[in-house]
This record gives structure tokens, C-alpha cells and sequence, in this order.
């Protein structure tokens, strides 16, 4: 495949370089021509290992913060007459205030969550609506509406959030095929959401298997992930369970709760992520997985809400992020319940202590005449290690996302604030299907409740995919 080249001449200022932006950053040299004496990087760590062609004098060891990101990124961004590339792969750095100095200084912006400041997620004086993604996101939601057009940025653009919200697309155009209906690809929001509503999707499942083991023994009071611990335990352990709320669900769970205000597309649940467990199906097979919350759980169903002539929605898929994290991360999780959310020391594997394991991630789009169907990557450690250097799984299939983000803004350089529902799926997927391994649609006949109870008019209920012990 040719590999797609595009230019960038301004500086480029990530923040933050944990393990998706050391893994973004051989891609970056792989796809846009830059100048390494133009990049910039503001990481508090001083043990990382930073690119060697990044001058030394670019490397700003601090953490920002409410009170010195403005100062600390106007000394680079007045370096140069030229627009600046933002890269925001940080934890405990607000998108929306980044975002909205981005949008002043006319630079473009990315990042793969809506991240609040540091604390934010344990300060207790915050009621639980506004620690969800769902309050997050209506955030930015809000923020994208009082800025107005401008400079892009794109918020989400990793692979879940991110990726994923283009796979949905694409498994609704092959389930239409394979349905033998005859239809054109939808030209707007509507036209997705008449095509998700005409084909019956009852709900969504980001179905994901991390099967990926590590040749290091886990420490007993070591958190061990193949992404941030930092993301995990706030998403995991301090948000609540999150979901897109669909049309056809009868009942409010007993433990959920509606939003007052905003897009209303989801709720939230009285449990914590990591205590949630939901039934799934990934291609190895049925699993058990953990309903973390995630920010497409809420930006996909809205976005594939369909509404009449008042703006009522007649139609909405339910949809929630079915994790299957490593073995791993499962234990360091429950020892982190156990031991009063303590974990002394924090461990993301590396590629080269990776021995076996893929990723899978994947949509699982259900209740439809075809009953079910998975689409999405299946990505092997031994595969991401031959694709690109020094690359696990997880981090390529989300520094592959972060690529074709990039690269998709320097092409429409003035969209405003952007979700990835709201980009060119085919032209991003393009740039990363070459760092995805095996991209396959499978369909199944899966159901949460065994065939007996599933018979005749199976309705697909929340309450059966969610597990109450
Ligand atoms: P990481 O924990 O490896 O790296 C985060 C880096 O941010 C660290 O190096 C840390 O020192 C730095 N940092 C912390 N506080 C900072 C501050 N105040 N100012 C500047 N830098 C600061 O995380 P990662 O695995 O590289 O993930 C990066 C981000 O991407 C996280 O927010 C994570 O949740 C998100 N993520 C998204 C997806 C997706 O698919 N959408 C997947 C994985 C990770």
C-alpha cells in the first residue's frame, strides 16, 4: 500500500509523551514531513524516553496546570511566525481550556479524551453527574458551540474514543450489503441515522479483548496496564458506569439515572466502571467484560439518533464499551478495590516485554435481522512488532487513530471543534488500515440470555446484557 505523505512546516508541541505519543511518534516521521527541530514537548517526567532527533532545549520538564499552561505554551508558540500543531496525549490536562487557547492562537489541536485538571475525578465536592463523560462532553459540546467556526480541533481521536465511531459506519454499510439492501453512503448525520434506524440496530457494543501477556511477573502491589494507569484507574475507578440509552429499552435499570439537561443520549449507573460487568462477544468468542465509561458510549448514540420533524429522536441505538482488559490490569484492579484504591507502583508494559496476546476491538452492532456482527481490528503482538518498531498492539491501533486524525486536520485545517463521527471515515481509515492487522466483519448468533429465553421476538434489553451478582 502507499503510504500517504502530507506536510507539516510549523512547530509541534505535544503535551505529554506517555506510551501512545512515544508510539505516535515514529508514525509521525513515517507520514508528514516535519522538521525535528520544531517539535516541542511539555512532559513532567524526566525518565522517558524522548525521540533522539527532538533537541534537547525542546524538551520542557514541566506539569502544566490551570495556572501556567498559558505561559508555558506561549514560549514555544512564539517561536514561530507559522501555525502550531497541538498533541495533546496527556493525563490530567483539560482538553476544553487547550482547546480554547488552540482556538485563540490559531493552532490545531487533537487528543484522544475529553480530560478534565488534575483532581477533578476524586474531588469529592463534585457530584457524580458531573464526574461522567456524558457532563464532559457537554462540555466541549458547549464549547464548540461558543467558539463557532475557527481552526479545527479534534476532540476523541484515539481508538476508543476515536476509531471505533468510524468502524461503526463501515459495519453499517457492509450489514446493509450483506442484508441485501441497495444503499447509497449517507452524505450527513441524518442520513447515518436513518441508516442505523432502517437496518434495525438495536445497540452497540465496543467489544474488547486485550489478550496481550507480558513476560514480567505482576508485583503484588503493582498496577499493570498495556495503556495509561493513570486513564484506566480514573475511568475505571472514580467515574461511574456510563451507556448510550436506546429507544427500545423498556426500563431504566434499577441502579441508572437519567440526565437532567443536555443531549439526554445517555445514563449513568450507581456503579463504578470496574465493578460493572456486562455479557459480550468478541470473535474468540461470548465474554464477560466491564462497563468502563468512554466518551463514544455517548457521542455515538447521539450522534445516530434519529428525530422527526420537532427534534423528538423516534430512534437510538444503545451502546457501551464491553472491556475485556489484559489479565493483568484485571487483577491490578481488583487488588486496587481491595486495598482501598492504593497501588504503590504503576507498570504499562512495553513492547519488548510483550510476549504473546493480541488486541481485539472491535463494534458489535446486535439486534438486527442478522442478529449480530462484529466489525473491527484484530491485531497481534507479533504483528504490531513487524508493522512498526517497538509497537504493541493497543498502542498502534490508537497512535495509528491519532495519525489519521492528524493528518485528516492538516487537510481541513478549519472545522471548528470536531468529533470523530463527524470526519471523513473512509479517508481515515485508509490512512490506519495498514496498522490495524486483521480488519474483519463476523457475524454471530450470540445472544445475553441462552436460546431458550432469547426465542421468538428476542428484544435485547439492557438488563440482560448487564450482569447483577
Ligand atoms: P501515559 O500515562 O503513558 O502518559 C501520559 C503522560 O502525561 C505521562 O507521561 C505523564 O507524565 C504526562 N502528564 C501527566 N500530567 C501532566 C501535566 N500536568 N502536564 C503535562 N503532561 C502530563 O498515558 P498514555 O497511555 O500515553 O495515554 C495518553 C492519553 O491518551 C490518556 O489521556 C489516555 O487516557 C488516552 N488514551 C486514549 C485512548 C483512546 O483510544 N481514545 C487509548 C489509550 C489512551
Amino acid at each position: 500500500m502507499q503510504d500517504i505523505i502530507t506536510n507539516w512546516s510549523g512547530p509541534i508541541v505535544y503535551i505529554g509523551f506517555g506510551s501512545i505519543a512515544r508510539g505516535l511518534h515514529p508514525l509521525l516521521e513515517r507520514h508528514v514531513k516535519f522538521d525535528s527541530t520544531k517539535v516541542f514537548i511539555v512532559e513532567p517526567r524526566q525518565d522517558v524516553d524522548f525521540p533522539a532527533s527532538v533537541p534537547s532545549a525542546n524538551i520542557i520538564n514541566q506539569k502544566l496546570s490551570r495556572n501556567n499552561f498559558r505561559s508555558v505554551l506561549d514560549t514555544i508558540l512564539q517561536t514561530s511566525q507559522e501555525q502550531t500543531l497541538i498533541i495533546n496525549l496527556s493525563v490530567d490536562v483539560s482538553s476544553i481550556d487547550i482547546i480554547e487557547y488552540a482556538h485563540q492562537n490559531k493552532a490545531l489541536y487533537i487528543d484522544t479524551v475529553v480530560e478534565p485538571w488534575h483532581g477533578y475525578y476524586s474531588d469529592a465536592n463534585i457530584d457524580i453527574p458531573k464526574r461522567t463523560n456524558y457532563f464532559l462532553r457537554e462540555q466541549l459540546l458547549e464549547t464548540k458551540r461558543r467558539l463557532g467556526s475557527g481552526v479545527t480541533a479534534v476532540a476523541c481521536c484515539g481508538a476508543n474514543p476515536g476509531m471505533v465511531s468510524w468502524f461503526v459506519k463501515q459495519a453499517l454499510l457492509n450489514l446493509a450489503k450483506d442484508s441485501g439492501l441497495e444503499v447509497e453512503k449517507p452524505q450527513n448525520r441524518t442520513g447515518w441515522a436513518e441508516l442505523m434506524h432502517k437496518l434495525e440496530v438495536k445497540g452497540i457494543h465496543i467489544a474488547e479483548l486485550d489478550s496481550q501477556i507480558s513476560s514480567i511477573t505482576k508485583q503484588a502491589d503493582e498496577f499493570v496496564n498495556t495503556w495509561s494507569v493513570d486513564g484506566i484507574v480514573s475511568e475505571a475507578a472514580y467515574q461511574p458506569a456510563e451507556l448510550g440509552w436506546g429507544t427500545h429499552e423498556k426500563a431504566l435499570p434499577k441502579i441508572g439515572h437519567e440526565h437532567a439537561e443536555g443531549c439526554r443520549a445517555a445514563i449513568y449507573l450507581d456503579t463504578l466502571g470496574g465493578e460493572t460487568k456486562v455479557r459480550s462477544w468478541v470473535p474468540t468468542g461470548p465474554q464477560e467484560a466491564f462497563l468502563v465509561t468512554h466518551n463514544e458510549a455517548i457521542s455515538i448514540p447521539d450522534y445516530f439518533s434519529l428525530r422527526d420533524s420537532n427534534g423528538k429522536v423516534i430512534s437510538r441505538p444503545t451502546c457501551h464499551y464491553a472491556y475485556r482488559p489484559s489479565a493483568d490490569t484485571i487483577i491490578s484492579m481488583q487488588e486496587m478495590f481491595d486495598q482501598g484504591y492504593q497501588h504503590p507502583k504503576s507498570r504499562i508494559m512495553t513492547p519488548e516485554e510483550i510476549v504473546s496476546g493480541s488486541d481485539d476491538l472491535g463494534v458489535l452492532l446486535y439486534g438486527h435481522k442478522k442478529n449480530a456482527y462484529w466489525f473491527g481490528s484484530m491485531l497481534s503482538t507479533a504483528e504490531a512488532k513487524t508493522l512498526v518498531p517497538n509497537q504493541t498492539a493497543t498502542v498502534l491501533q490508537v497512535s495509528s487513530s491519532v495519525l489519521a486524525g492528524i493528518i485528516w486536520m492538516i487537510n481541513n485545517p478549519n472545522m471548528g471543534i470536531v468529533e470523530t463521527e463527524e470526519m471523513d471515515f473512509e479517508f481515515c481509515l485508509n490512512i490506519q488500515r495498514q496498522y490495524l492487522g486483521n480488519v474483519t466483519g463476523m457475524y454471530t448468533d450470540w445472544k445475553p440470555v441462552d436460546s431458550e429465553k432469547a426465542g421468538g421476538n428476542y428484544e435485547w434489553q439492557f438488563t440482560d446484557i448487564l450482569i447483577q451478582e
